[in-house]
């Protein structure tokens, strides 16, 4: 089937799984390769896995029209070898040039240079992008909607609910739904004091408003008792962190040790930059290599045996250097180093899963493929990487689902970096505001 990268960009298609980079843009540059990220390392996640289990034959059309598209004589799926079932579905499906690379269950696989490393053997020079080593990297909810391009808009998202639910599970919703009707369609909190964490435990942050949109990059959400470990220490402020990092450090270095864009040989020693809340982390003292910090968080949660706070350390020094315009030009980059250091120094997950406080739940999340039905959708204007749509209806317009409600702004006659919004349920448009455009079942 042929696809074109306009066609992609009118459906709406955004990198499912992290920032929502705009996917025709991903398509329109060059690589032998095309590898899927879906090695989902994120504690208590499935939906990836359950994706490719559910809709083989789509996410292997989805994967050969990327490959198409950038020129790729192979495509790699990077999923973790402990999915067998998974993969016995998958790999009839597959053709010739399209194989499945075994990952190791370790944190973090998901993490695009660590998944280039593990499936490619190639490593991303600091700084870069896998095409700078002919890769490009997708995740399995975004080829899957590549495949349905054509006809189908992104209006739909599938979301890992999971902790301290009834059901665990992975569900199906339409973009716009509240953030509640995913715990709803779990089955509901099964405690009195519950934290939600957006995303997954490791990097994703609290959410006290659940009437919040689910939105094309949803991936999870974790219920977890406000006590955990994860959520206090994700209410952790900077001067908690710079106090207590300042005074508790002991130079051990484990967090640089472990630190997984370390060992694939970049520049950042996040112990360093934790020697620089002794200077207050004036401008003499940031540590350059921060920038390369992929806040995996591994050494906050895991490494650091003093339980300090040496990645928003990093966040907090880079946020400075992006500030100050510091660029480090040809910073110094060790290729070699993965071979040597990354299989004795690799976090196995369930290691992982064990030190946060999670062994307790169960680390399942089967899709429920029924549809979540809602009666009210707010659809963000700007839901990727780029700049916001604009709005394209009116209060009182009546839109049907799929119907384009927000298209990318033009910037010398040309869209915008973006993707198109579309109305996910059909109805009446309630409200157009700056951010959103509310739309209700009629
Ligand atoms: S692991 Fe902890 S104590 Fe050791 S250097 Fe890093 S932040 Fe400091
Ligand atoms: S969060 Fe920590 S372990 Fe992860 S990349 Fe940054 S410094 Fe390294």
């Amino acid at each position: 089937m042929t696809i074109t990268p306009d066609q992609i960009a009118q459906a709406g298609i955004v990198g499912a799984g992290g920032a929502g980079f705009p996917t025709h843009v991903k398509l329109s540059g060059k690589a032998d390769t095309v590898v899927i990220n879906a090695a989902e390392c994120e504690p208590l996640l499935h939906k990836d896995k359950e994706l490719i289990r559910c809709r083989t034959e789509q996410f292997v059309e989805g994967l050969a029209v990327a490959m198409q598209l950038v020129g790729a004589k192979r495509g790699i799926v990077g999923l973790k070898r402990k999915y067998r079932e998974v993969a016995d579905v998958l790999r009839p499906k597959l053709a010739r040039s399209m194989t499945i690379a075994p990952l190791d269950d370790i944190y973090p696989s998901g993490d695009e240079f660590v998944l280039v490393y593990e499936t490619l053997g190639r490593v991303i020079p600091p700084g870069g992008i896998p095409l700078a080593v002919g890769a490009v990297v997708l995740n399995v909810e975004t080829v899957c909607n590549v495949a349905a391009a054509p006809t189908t808009s992104v209006v739909e998202k599938f979301v890992s609910v999971a902790g301290d639910v009834k059901h665990p599970c992975t569900v199906r919703v339409p973009v716009g739904a509240p953030l509640s009707v995913c715990v709803q369609a779990a089955g509901g909190v099964t405690i009195a004091d519950p934290a939600y964490v957006l995303g997954g435990v490791m990097m994703g942050d609290i959410e006290t408003d659940l009437t919040k949109p689910v939105t094309k990059t949803t991936g999870g959400i974790i219920v977890l008792p406000q006590d955990h470990f994860v959520v206090s220490r994700k209410l952790w402020d900077w001067q908690r962190t710079a106090r207590v990092g300042r005074a508790a450090c002991d130079q051990c270095s484990f967090c640089t040790e472990l630190c997984p864009r370390n060992l694939l040989g970049h520049p950042i020693e996040p112990h360093r930059a934790m020697r620089s809340l002794g200077f207050n982390l004036s401008a003499q003292s940031d540590t350059p290599g921060t920038v390369f910090c992929c806040e995996c968080n591994l050494c906050s949660y895991y490494s650091c045996p003093e339980d300090l706070d040496p990645k928003n350390v990093c966040t907090e020094n880079k946020r400075r250097l992006f500030a100050a315009k510091t660029r480090w030009e040809n910073p110094p980059f060790r290729p070699e180093r993965p071979d040597r250091l990354m299989k004795d120094r690799k976090t196995p997950t369930s290691r992982l899963i064990q030190r946060i406080g999670l062994a307790g739940y169960l680390n399942k999340g089967p899709l429920d493929d029924k549809l979540v039905s809602v009666t009210s959708v707010e659809i963000p204007l700007k839901q990727h990487i780029g700049a916001p749509c604009v709005a394209t209806v009116k209060v009182g317009d009546q839109v049907q689902v799929g119907q384009p409600v927000g298209v990318r702004p033009l910037t010398g006659g040309k869209p915008a970096l973006g993707a198109d919004v579309h109305a996910s349920i059909s109805g009446t448009v309630k409200q157009v505001g700056n951010d959103s455009i509310r739309i209700v079942c009629s």
